[in-house]
């Protein structure tokens, strides 16, 4: 045992005492006391003033005080407090007051034990040593202990700073208030945005990033209820418009009092594997030669447009066309040119369909296209045909013009199938019949709807050609003034005289005329041919009254149509004043901002426009009183049965009625019978038209109605 290691036995061994005592008697006897207990190991260091004790207690290490309360800065407890302020050694009060309940009063403030100054014996002292000597121990340990902890935790905060800097993840808190805290600034700068921007800095609530998967309101509910969540999905949109996949996964936290704080948790930056993912689910869905739709795709558009078609009351067809002799292509000129084929022909493909149709390549040489909206189910005929003539002009393969064929199969929705499986059947069926019978041609599923997609071709056939045939005439119908029964004028209604089939009426082609486009050379031909007659009939010298021409939904649409009808009438020398125009109701409400357009456009070439069939359009009556029309025509079936029926006959007296106040004239159509003669002159209506005064006849016929002028 060496001297520098005190032993217990030696109380005070190597302690340091502090004696604050102005006395130095006082201090004398205390010190004294000091060295007898510590026989000479303990170091006594004096002060006589607090600030002296104060400055040594900062410096020095001291093991106990004996402490006078009155020294001369500082009097009464006032001294003990301000030392106990400055040492966690024990502080023994030493004084020479007897005052009763110092002792208590010392002992409040701190003190360890009060000594009278009589009583400061070496074996009291001896004691106060070995007190002071344990709390030393105790002290040393406890100061001990709390390095091994400090250093622990200033370890553990710069093993988790390395971690959270090295990490692709973001580390946060939330406030009770479930605002952030990032613990993760360096990350910050790695992935070129601010977390605050990114994350949001207040809440998940924010506009820039929005849940990928579940709702908000789902993972409100989670928050609301301080429960766990994990891997929940958030896009965030930067500022350069990229978007940032984040998965978050959190916990509630709780302080020791079991209070919520808020929540802990980490957010990873998920895009890379987003994007790989949507990369394979646009390889799922697309043809990688082409770039077009594959099969999975097809079928997904076609419920699509299934489930629309249902919802309209429309139709959707669906073909599937299979190249003739494509495998020539690849064995001749090798697989490139074969894929640059099937690429080319995708795109002529693309360029017969509408927006909204759906072009998917299907196998090797087979191509698949939905139609997504259909008039009629037989119109898918058309498409088909479209397409057919689309592939009769070469194409280009690396400079050789090569011409390829195609078998089409089509189906349609409803008439073939309600689903998108059963279709797909249908149209693959019907395809391999277009095969067998010919190539190069399309055919339907059932015979039903074969039939009439040829009868529908061969009408559109024939109608080509009876335009370049001249097989169109026009017949004209009298319209008479009411009151006294004179002709006031005429309608020119158009008659095709087919080869086979004799007169065919207007209401059986007039409709193929419009689809295939036919409707504006024929509608053309229509004014030439009225403008023609009618200066033939001035020609000889017969006093004409004034033609009406009918204008189809499409024609009237036709942007340039007042020039048109403008630059016939000046080829005719015909005055504008002899020319009508009669539009239906449904075409002129179909869009009625363009339909005012076109109307004063019109009125300013000087034409008079009647509203044909007028009743039946369902017009808005505010709009109507805002078009510059003439005339309202009212349709025959109100007129027909205006005798025996009271609604028809309502609506006649009411058409009548709105025609006058609107300053219009009124027309009633299909007068049959003296009877409705009676009834529309006894209700007012000018003029009139039917068989009771005329059918429509030939141009020479009606001449023979006119007065000759002069
Ligand atoms: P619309 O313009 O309403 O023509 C009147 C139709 O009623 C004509 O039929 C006419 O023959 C018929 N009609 C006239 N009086 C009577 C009658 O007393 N009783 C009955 N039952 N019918 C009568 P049409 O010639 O068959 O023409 C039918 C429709 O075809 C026309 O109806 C018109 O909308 C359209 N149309 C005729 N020619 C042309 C044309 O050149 N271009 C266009 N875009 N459409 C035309
Ligand atoms: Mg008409
Ligand atoms: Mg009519």
């Amino acid at each position: 045992m060496s001297s520098t290691e005190p032993h217990p036995a030696e109380p005070g061994s190597g302690l340091r005492v502090l004696v604050l005592e102005d006395n130095a008697a006082d201090a004398m006897v205390a010190q004294a006391a000091v060295a007898r207990a510590g026989r000479g190991t303990s170091t006594v260091l004096r002060a006589e003033t607090v600030v002296e004790a104060l400055r040594i207690l900062a410096s020095d290490t001291v093991h106990l005080v004996l402490l006078d309360l009155n020294v001369p800065d500082s009097r009464g407890m006032a001294t003990l407090r301000r030392v106990r302020g400055a040492t966690r050694c024990p502080i023994i009060v030493v004084t020479a007051e007897d005052r009763p309940g110092l002792d208590e009063e010392a002992l409040d403030e701190g003190a360890f034990e009060i000594l009278h100054k009589g009583k400061l014996g070496a074996e009291t002292i001896a004691r106060l040593l070995r007190l002071a000597e344990g709390q030393r121990r105790t002290q040393e340990l406890l100061e001990g202990t709390e390095r091994v902890a400090r250093e622990e935790l200033r370890r553990s905060e710069a093993r988790f700073r390395s971690l959270t800097e090295l990490s692709s993840d973001w580390f946060w808190e939330q406030d009770a208030a479930l605002c952030f805290t990032y613990l993760s600034p360096g990350f910050a700068a790695r992935s070129g945005g601010d977390p605050a921007r990114i994350l949001g800095s207040k809440r998940w609530e924010f506009e820039e990033v929005v849940p990928a998967s579940g709702a908000w309101a789902d993972h409100r509910a989670v928050l609301e209820a301080r429960q766990p969540f994990r891997d929940f999905e958030q896009i965030s949109t930067r500022a350069d418009g990229t978007r940032l996949y984040l998965s978050s996964s959190g916990e509630p936290v709780y302080d020791a009092a079991g209070e919520f704080t808020g929540y802990r948790g980490v957010s990873s930056n998920i895009t890379v594997r987003k994007n790989a993912e949507e990369k394979l689910a646009q390889l799922a869905q697309f043809d990688a030669v082409t770039g077009l739709p594959n099969r999975n795709l097809l079928q997904e558009r076609l419920d699509h447009a299934i489930a629309q078609a249902q919802r309209r009351g429309r139709g959707a067809g669906v073909l599937f066309a299979d190249l003739d002799r494509f495998k020539l292509v690849n064995d001749t000129h090798g697989h490139d040119v074969g894929d640059e084929l099937l690429v080319l022909v995708g795109k002529r493909l693309k360029a017969c369909m509408r927006r909204d149709d759906t072009v998917a390549r299907v196998g090797g040489d087979e191509f698949a296209v939905v139609i997504a909206d259909l008039a009629r189910p037989d119109d898918a005929a058309l498409v088909a045909q479209k397409i057919l003539d689309s592939f009769a002009a070469p194409f280009d393969l690396g400079g050789k013009e090569a011409f390829i064929t195609a078998s089409i199969g089509v189906a349609a929705f409803p008439n073939d199938g309600a689903d998108a499986d059963s279709l797909l059947k249908c149209a693959d069926v019907a395809m391999y019949r277009a095969k067998e019978s010919s190539r190069n041609t399309f055919c339907f599923y059932t015979a039903e709807m074969n039939a009439r997609a040829a009868s529908k071709l061969q009408l559109n056939t024939d109608l080509r050609r009876a335009v370049e045939r001249g097989e169109f005439t026009l017949h004209y119908q009298p319209k008479v003034n009411l009151a006294t029964e004179e002709m006031i004028g005429m309608e020119a209604l158009l008659r095709w005289q087919h080869a086979e089939r004799g007169m065919v009426p207007p209401l059986e082609f007039i409709p193929a005329l419009e689809d295939s486009g036919l409707i504006h050379a024929v509608g053309d031909w229509v004014v030439a041919a009225a403008c023609r007659q009618l200066s033939e009939w001035q020609r000889a010298g017969l006093q004409v009254a004034p033609v009406a021409v009918n204008l189809s939904a499409k024609q009237f649409r036709r942007r340039d149509l007042d020039q048109v009808i403008h630059r016939l009438l000046a080829e005719h020398g015909i005055s504008p004043a002899l020319l009508e125009l009669e539009i239906t109701e449904s075409s002129l409400m179909a869009d009625p901002k363009d339909a005012i357009r076109q109307l004063h456009a019109l009125r300013e070439a000087g034409l008079r426009i009647s509203v044909d069939d007028f009743g039946t359009g369902y017009s808005s009556l505010s709009y109507l009183t805002r078009l510059p029309l003439s005339t309202l025509k009212i349709d025959r079936v109100f007129v027909n049965a205006a005798t025996t029926e009271p609604a028809s006959a309502a609506i006649v007296k009411m058409v009548i009625d709105m025609a006058q106040r609107l300053n219009f004239d009124v027309v009633a159509e299909g007068i049959e019978t003296e009877q409705h003669v009676a009834f529309l002159r006894q209700h007012g209506c000018g003029q009139g038209q039917g068989y009771h005064f005329g059918r429509p006849i030939p141009a020479e016929a009606i001449a023979s109605r006119m007065l000759r002028r002069g």
